[in-house]
């Protein structure tokens, strides 16, 4: 036997060594989870459902709400996976930062990468506090660290402190979603004031470059990055140009990162979803006729969910994708892009 060898081997079982007192160590909605059955086989068959039925259907009711919304005042809520989301302990001990992690995707992510054994701080702005609230205590009940991070991260030294605050709860920092983002609705080139080209340009890109920068400093190999970019990225909706703009160049620098980051064993991706029932979309990044109809001109005829599409963000950040950086992962009721 070589020593590479031989230290690979001792590598391994001091791997299962520490997983399993990381399970042991994990709290109580593992065990629960774990007690239920470890393998698919123990488990009764999920029955089949057809993906266009069961879940919210346009015509939706009108409805708006002062930027930045909030989840708990939509009709009908979205269903982020708080009473269906099953983890499996894919993310075992990792320490994760999802920016936006209050409600719609970020909070379905935080939900999942807590049920798969993730301690997880989230960031949102001040006047989401009722969400962020019912979002910390979900991941303390999976049994794990939550650390809430208000503040609005239009501002560098807020992005750097977000990263700071996360190292100093959690020891460390392995997962990071740039997830928050700005999109308001705006007929023509023409309404878009500088002031608000620079609200969606500070939100979608130079805080995710801001966080990115803080954090990559200190991830160790084996950590992931997943940026969220959005179908405008490939297809721009004709009310949304400075959102797509970003939206665009959030593809571009995955791809860009993903090439510098790989000489650190860190992997970045992205998710491009399509139309996905949340708050953003009723606090002024639609049009009330957009929400009416909104996600019925999908294949599916519906807005996906962010229970959905959390394990999208899972599956990214698992040790599973070890061969996955650069990538852009659509969900999008089954338009074409990406
Ligand atoms: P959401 O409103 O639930 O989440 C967006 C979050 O961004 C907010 O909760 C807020 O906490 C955060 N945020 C915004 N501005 C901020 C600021 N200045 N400081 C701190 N936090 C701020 O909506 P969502 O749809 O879940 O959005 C999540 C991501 O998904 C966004 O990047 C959005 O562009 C993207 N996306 C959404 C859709 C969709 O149809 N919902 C489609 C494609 C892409
Ligand atoms: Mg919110």
């Amino acid at each position: 036997m070589s020593d590479e060898t031989i230290s690979t081997s001792r590598r391994r079982l001091m791997q299962g060594a520490s997983l399993g007192m990381a399970v042991a160590m994990s709290g109580a909605a593992w065990s629960a989870q774990k007690e239920e059955g470890a393998n698919a086989t123990d488990q009764a068959a999920a029955p089949l459902r057809d993906p266009r039925q069961g879940y919210p259907h346009p015509p939706f009711q009108e409805q708006s709400q002062p930027w930045p919304g909030l989840a708990g005042k939509m009709t009908p809520r979205p269903d982020h996976g708080e009473t269906s989301y099953r983890g499996s302990g894919k993310l075992l001990g990792r320490r994760a930062l999802i920016t936006g992690g209050d409600s719609g995707i970020g909070r379905a992510t935080a939900i999942a990468f807590a049920r798969e054994g993730a301690d997880v701080a989230i960031s949102y702005l001040p006047a989401e506090e009722p969400d962020a609230k019912e979002v910390i205590e979900l991941i303390q009940k999976a049994g794990r660290k939550a650390l809430a991070l208000p503040g609005d991260i239009r501002d560098e030294t807020m992005c750097q402190n977000l990263v700071a605050r996360v190292i100093a709860a959690f020891g460390g920092i392995d997962l990071l979603v740039n997830n928050a983002g700005r999109q308001h609705s705006f007929d023509s080139i023409l309404d878009i004031t500088t002031e608000y080209f620079d609200w969606t340009l500070k939100t979608n890109l130079y805080a995710m470059f801001w966080i990115t920068k803080a954090a990559v400093a200190h991830m160790p190999p084996g950590s992931s990055i997943v940026n969220t970019a959005s179908v405008n990225a490939y297809d721009p909706a004709v009310n949304l140009l400075d959102y797509s703009l970003t939206k665009g160049g959030i593809v571009a620098f995955t791809k860009g990162l993903a090439k510098q980051m790989i000489k650190r064993g860190i992997r970045v991706n992205g998710v491009a979803p399509g139309p996905f029932w949340t708050a953003l979309q009723v606090s002024g990044g639609q049009t009330e006729k957009n929400i009416k109809d909104f996600g019925g001109n999908t294949p599916m005829g519906r807005p996906g969910q962010p229970a959905e599409i959390a394990h999208v963000y899972v599956q990214l950040a698992a040790a599973e994708s070890s061969y996955v950086t650069g990538q852009i992962y659509g969900e999008t009721g089954g338009r074409g892009e990406p």
